[in-house]
């Protein structure tokens, strides 16, 4: 099935009692036993399974191509579990421009348990001179945030195969309308469901998908359970009725994004425009080859440097000032800001999550604010 039917049709199920169209919400924390003990569905307590986020794994698992997904209560739990699923001392290997929050999260509450290096990780020669014995682990995050950089998903896995090297591909920015880094060769999929499969700016979600249910899979399971960092079945419910209009969206957020891209690059104040979908993009080739759309997600940087940066961001009057992304309204950011003190993003760009308003009203606001 194509990705619109899965998006709609896989994990829901019709109620048997009632008829109804929507599975409903089960709210119930626990589940009743029969007189010999058993179960009715294998259901015993919520934190270990509930039907609507049963229902959400499975359209998640289907969505990327997998054979199973763990639902978590953020994109941040659902990274953690990953990183709490391997042995102690095991090294990882990620990239210089991971996600702020994960990256920091290694940092603080790993340090001493794990080992990591954040690394320019598409320069081969310099990942190849990383790779250890104790590596386990290869983080791939693309495109990266907030400078879109675009990692080659199969140059990688084919580097690290030999070394039984896992791949976990953070596909939080592509969703997997436009990039299935499971069919490219990676071992796990991270998504921050709050971002684009959410995508009203209303619910926290993250997500594992998995191409094979072996041992470490059944680890980040148990961490999931055991943890107990799962999204609620209100959650889960929203969730899934969000992803039925994904495929239609992301679409939308691409053709919007390209657009903006390409009236931003021909703009005089406009230093350099970061966005996979220009061919000026210097992985665009790249890019066209593992990916069916380019994301709604773009960085510009301005010739006024930080204080330009600023005076536009506060001429805009549709494009909302704030952090996160996937939302079906437009928000922009001055990035530096966000990422602290020891942040490597430059001080004059601007990130800018394109939303679904219609595409002149967006150029037609930015026009006003850029000199
Ligand atoms: C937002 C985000 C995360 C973290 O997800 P939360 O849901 O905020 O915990 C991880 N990776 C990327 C690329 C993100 O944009």
């Amino acid at each position: 099935m194509k990705t619109e039917t899965i998006a709609i049709h896989a994990g829901n199920h019709t109620d048997e009692t009632t008829g109804a169209v929507v599975q409903p919400i089960t709210m119930s924390t626990t589940f009743e036993r029969m007189e010999d003990s058993s179960f009715r569905e294998g259901l015993i307590y919520s934190r270990a399974a509930n039907p609507n986020r049963t229902s959400l794994e499975k359209v998640l698992t289907q969505l990327e191509g997998g054979v199973d997904a763990a639902a978590f209560s953020s994109g941040n739990a659902a990274g953690m579990s990953v990183f709490q699923s391997l042995q102690p001392g095991t090294h990882i290997i990620a990239p210089d421009d991971m996600y702020h929050g994960l990256r920091n999260q290694l940092k603080q509450l790993f340090a001493g348990i794990l080992e990591f290096d954040f690394i320019d990780i598409d320069n081969t020669e310099v990942l190849k001179a990383h790779i250890k014995a104790n590596t386990g682990l290869i983080w791939i995050e693309t495109p990266s945030n907030p400078l879109l950089k675009v990692t080659d998903i199969r140059k990688i896995v084919a580097l690290v195969k030999q070394h039984n090297i896992k791949v976990v591909c953070d596909n939080t920015f592509a969703t997997p309308v436009c990039q299935q880094p499971l069919s490219l060769g990676a071992d796990l999929v991270m998504h921050s469901t709050t971002k684009y499969f959410g995508g009203h700016s209303d619910l926290m979600g993250g997500a594992l998908i998995t191409v094979k249910n072996d041992d470490w899979w059944q680890k980040i399971r148990n961490v999931q359970t055991m943890g107990g960092a799962i999204p609620s079945p209100m959650d889960c419910y929203y969730l899934a009725r969000s992803i039925k209009t994904l495929p239609y969206r992301v679409r939308g957020h691409c053709h919007n994004a390209q657009l903006l891209a390409g009236f931003l690059d021909i703009h005089a104040s406009v230093e350099q425009v970061l966005y996979p979908g220009l061919s000026s993009h210097p992985n665009h080739n790249v890019a066209k080859q593992q990916m069916t759309g380019f994301g709604g997600v773009l960085s510009f940087c301005l010739k006024g440097g930080e204080q330009e940066a600023k005076r536009v961001i506060n001429k805009l009057k549709l494009f909302t000032k704030a952090t996160s992304l996937g939302g079906v309204e437009s928000l922009i950011e001055h990035r530096a800001t966000v990422e602290g003190p020891d942040t490597k993003t430059p001080f004059n760009l601007l990130r800018i999550s394109v939303g679904l308003e219609h595409i002149d009203d967006l150029i037609a606001d930015l026009e006003q604010a850029l000199l």
